[in-house]
């Protein structure tokens, strides 16, 4: 397996995108060094590092934010493969409150947004590999057009293993935002996803990604027990609940590539410069 991936390697051109062009410069030097350091993950100091992906469509658009089905096929079997355990927003703070443990090679896998090809091109690959997810939907997008995943099929795919969370009510990035306009998204779409699904809404992601300490003040006086950014990186107990770190799964010339070197670099990342704090 992984002189198949060395060997593509050589051959790749440049990538598109910051992200994906450095990490093809730490795997070669780490492949010139001849040996390998990024098979640990974890650290002495925060414990263990809890991968989180982010993803937003699955579906064959030539777009950074669309991944194949095909291709999220092979990430996902790669992941079970390599012994990945897809866990819930709620095993991560249990977790990160020191209340539970993790299975080995704990995975979150997300999706942001609530689009349509969730259900269609997603859903059934993760059924198949008994693989849980979290979609972060924008509760005033629900059911609005083609684009969006309908209640009906949230509440299907709640029966199997997906959680779903709030994405704010309308998708405007909150520092936009008033104080009173931020509470009003984030209030308004936990009562609308609870009222529909029938349970409590617990966790946010920030559309766009963007925040700040007093944004996440915020959330928690909502009611959130924790939120989640677009900060490049892995969880670990260093971790602000309120801004959880998470890797995002870009379409890039080679995205099959590109995950498996973000996967098995992910600790070189943050060594060189994806810190937290
Ligand atoms: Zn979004």
């Amino acid at each position: 397996m992984y002189m198949v991936w060395k060997k593509a390697l050589a051959e790749r051109r440049l990538l598109l995108g910051v992200l994906a062009g450095l990490s093809l410069m730490l795997a070669v030097c780490f492949m010139e060094a001849g040996e390998l350091h990024a098979e640990s993950t974890t650290d002495v100091e925060n414990g263990p590092k809890i991968l989180v992906l982010n993803y937003h469509k699955i579906d064959e658009a030539f777009h950074p934010l669309s991944v194949s089905p095909a291709l999220f096929d092979e990430q996902m079997r790669f992941l079970k493969e390599q012994g990945y355990h897809t866990i819930s927003p709620q095993d991560l703070q249990a977790a990160l409150e020191g209340e539970d443990r993790l299975p080995s090679n704990p995975v979150l896998i997300t999706f942001d947004d609530g689009y349509a090809d969730n259900y269609a091109n997603a859903y059934p690959i993760l059924k198949q590999y008994d693989m849980k997810a979290t979609i972060f939907v924008v509760a005033g997008f629900v059911g609005k057009s083609e684009r969006y995943l309908t209640w009906e099929q949230l509440r299907e795919m709640e029966q199997n293993g997906i959680t779903i969370e709030s994405h704010t009510m309308n998708h405007i990035p909150l520092e936009e935002l008033t104080d009173e306009q931020i509470r009003t998204e984030l209030r308004d779409s936990k009562q609308l996803l609870e009222e529909h699904l029938g349970h409590p809404i617990q966790y946010i992601a920030y559309p766009t990604g963007t925040y700040n300490l007093h944004i996440a003040a915020l959330a928690k006086e909502a009611g959130y027990e924790a939120a989640y950014t677009i900060k490049y990186g892995n969880v670990d107990l260093g971790s602000n609940l309120y801004a959880l770190e998470r890797t995002p799964v870009f379409h890039t010339e080679n995205t099959m590539q590109s995950f498996y070197e973000r996967l098995r670099y992910r600790p070189l990342f943050e060594e060189f410069g994806w810190r937290k704090r």
